[in-house]
This record gives structure tokens, sequence and C-alpha cells, in this order.
């Protein structure tokens, strides 16, 4: 799908969940592939594919700490934990690795000449007052709440995204990337997907936060990928931001309720505290994805959720941690 193989290409964050899925295809397609990773919620096993293919080097490294030798085509920067749990652990180390680590990306790319993938976000626009939200939307963004290490440094990123595109040519690709789901996402990452399927294979309760009623759009991994590699390859001059996801939305507790019944779990559903500023809805609006790229996600949530949950069933019996374990 993309025009560009046997490029020289480097991806940070790229032993994480799309990270890895990402390195693949660009494997698959005879780049020559770095990846970067600093292991703080990727892990080498999801490498094990491409681990020993020729023209891939793994560099274990903070994205803070600069980027490999090399003269790179792409980078792509999916380097930043995106489990809210997780990047709640370490805020000030979130909200640097977006900053700083976007910065260190594009001082390489305007040094050696290469196209910039930025995997933002959804988080971009908050708890969103506009629904579906478009691009155009400038969100409702808490500075000061715990979510906001992870949206204002996504933010951050876009904005230096921009400053480095006007000021020296960087060529820019910015994706906001709406909730992804599927193979290899880690049993303990905190994710309500990861978290209700590992649940519910284990016959214990699903955590419900809040009532439920808060929603989400929720996009198969490869759907995502093929979006990701459209904009990669797409003209010069079109930047983004542009929104991927599915734009069909559940509430959680559907999602619990469709884990259940696919799992054929006897787990109860219980209810614990809504976390603070969890944004009440989210559903993305794709019509310019569909316009420059051509691109819409193919896979129902059913037939998504099947090969995530054949995906942990198979894992965990390797013995992989429980559910908010981390
Ligand atoms: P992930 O946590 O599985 O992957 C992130 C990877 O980045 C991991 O391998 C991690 O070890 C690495 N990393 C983190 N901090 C680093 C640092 N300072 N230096 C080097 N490596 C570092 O998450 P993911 O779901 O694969 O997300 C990948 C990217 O896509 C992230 O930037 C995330 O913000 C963005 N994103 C993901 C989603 C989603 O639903 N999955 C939605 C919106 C945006
Ligand atoms: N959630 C939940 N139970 C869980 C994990 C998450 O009810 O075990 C909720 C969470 O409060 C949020 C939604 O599911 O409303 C999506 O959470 P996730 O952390 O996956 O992503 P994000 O909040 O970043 O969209």
């Amino acid at each position: 799908m993309n025009q560009m193989s046997g490029r020289k290409v480097l991806v940070a964050g790229g032993a994480g969940f799309l990270g890895s899925a990402l390195c693949e295809r660009l494997v698959l397609q005879g780049n020559e592939v770095t990846c970067l990773d600093s292991l703080l919620s990727g892990r080498i096993q999801n490498l094990e594919t491409i681990w020993n293919t020729e023209g891939f080097r793994f560099v274990e490294c903070d994205v803070r700490d600069g980027m490999p030798e090399g003269e790179f085509a792409e980078i792509w920067n999916l380097a930043c934990p995106a489990s809210p749990p997780l990047y709640q652990i370490d805020p000030v180390g979130t909200l640097m690795t977006n900053v700083v680590g976007m910065h260190a990306v594009l001082e390489r790319a305007r040094r050696c000449g290469a196209r910039v993938f930025q995997a933002s976000t959804s988080e971009i626009y908050g708890d969103p007052d506009v629904h579906p939200q478009p691009e155009s939307y400038r969100g409702s963004v808490s500075t000061t709440g715990p979510r906001a290490c992870y949206d204002e440094g996504k933010r951050a990123a876009e904005a230096l995204c921009f400053d480095f595109h006007r000021k020296y040519g960087v060529e820019i690709k910015v994706a906001r990337i709406f909730n992804t789901y599927g193979p290899r996402m880690d049993a303990g990452d905190g994710r309500v997907v990861s978290n209700f399927i590992v649940s519910a294979l284990r016959g214990l309760p699903l955590q419900l936060y809040g009532d439920g009623s808060q929603t989400r759009s929720f996009c198969y991994r490869d759907d995502l990928i093929d979006g990701i590699l459209l904009l990669m390859a797409a003209r010069p001059d079109f930047t983004g931001p542009v929104n991927l996801g599915n734009p069909v939305e559940f509430s959680i507790r559907e999602l619990a309720e469709l884990v259940v019944e696919l799992t054929h779990s006897s787990s109860p559903i219980q209810y614990a505290p809504l976390p603070t500023d969890d944004p009440r809805q989210r559903k993305p609006d794709i019509s310019l994805a569909k316009a420059e790229l051509g691109w819409a996600p193919p896979t129902p949530l059913v037939e998504g959720l099947k090969k995530t949950i054949a995906y942990f069933e198979a894992s965990l019996s390797a013995g992989a941690p429980i559910a908010g374990s981390r």
C-alpha cells in the first residue's frame, strides 16, 4: 500500500502495541527498519516475528536522549505510553517524552531530510463539547488535571511539528489516532479493551468506571496501520492533522457486555469510580481521511474483538500478567 518501499526508516516506540505492527509492515515492504524503544511499555517479544530479519535493527534508547546514528528517509514517532494509568505513573516523564522526544525527532529530520509521522491522539480534543470531533475542533482540555501530561504533551508535539514545517520545511504527517485495540495490547497496561478481555477470560469482575455511559469508538489495529501507511505516503503538502479511527460509537457498558458475550464468560460487571477528567464521549469525524487518503476502517468491533480475544487466550495461557497488575 505504501509506495515508498526500500527506504531507511526509524520507528521510535516501535516495540509497543502499534509500533511493532508498524515495524512488521515496514519490514515486509522491504524497508530497512531501525526500531528505537526504551521498553517502558513495549516488549522485545512484540518484535519476535521480525527480530532476525535482514534489515531490522533494534536500539534500546529513550527518545529524549536523541536519535541513533543513520540517515533516515522517514521517522515515525510513536514513542509515548498510551494507557492513562500508565502515563500517569510518571507524568513529568510523559510530558517530556512528548516535547523533548518530538523535538529530537524533528531536529534529526531537519538535518537528514526525513519525512516525519507523529502519532497524535483524539485526546487533543479532551472532554469534547463538539460531537463527533472534526479536525477543526480545538478541544476542551484541562491544563491542570491528571491527563494533562499526555493531552498537553501531544498538543505541544503537534505545535512543534507545525513550527518545524513552517520554519524549516520539514515534511510532517500528523495523525490523530482514536482508541485502537487488537493483538499485542499489553495485558497489564490498564486500557479498557485489554482489561475487559483479560478479566473475562480469568472469570474476574469487569470494572466499569462511572456508570458506563461514556462512549468511545474502537478501531482495529490493522485498519489503523493501513491508515497511517497511507498518510505517510500521501502528497507532500498534506500534513494533517487527520483523524484516524472507527466512527462507530459504543458506550463502555455495551463494550463490557459484548466482551462477556464473546468470551462466554460468567464474569460479573462491577462499578468503580470514574477517573478525573475521563472524557464523556468520543467519536471521530473521518471525512478528511476518506477524502484525502481514501481510508475508512473496514473491521467491525465484533470481528476485531474476536481476534483480540484469541490473542489474549493464547498469551494468557503462556503466562502473561493479570490486567492492572503493572
Ligand atoms: P504502547 O505503550 O504500546 O507503545 C508506546 C511505545 O513507546 C512503547 O514501546 C514504549 O516502550 C515506548 N516509549 C515510551 N516512552 C518512550 C521514550 N521516552 N523513549 C523511547 N520509547 C518510549 O502504546 P500504543 O498504543 O502502541 O501507542 C503508540 C503511539 O500511538 C503512542 O504515541 C500513543 O500516544 C499513540 N496513540 C495510541 C492510541 C491507541 O489507542 N493505541 C490512540 C491515540 C494515540
Ligand atoms: N474504563 C473502564 N474500565 C476499565 C478501563 C477503562 O470502565 O477497566 C473506561 C475509562 O474510564 C474510559 C474508557 O473505559 O471511560 C476508555 O478507557 P481507556 O483507558 O481504554 O482509554 P481512554 O480513556 O484514553 O479513551
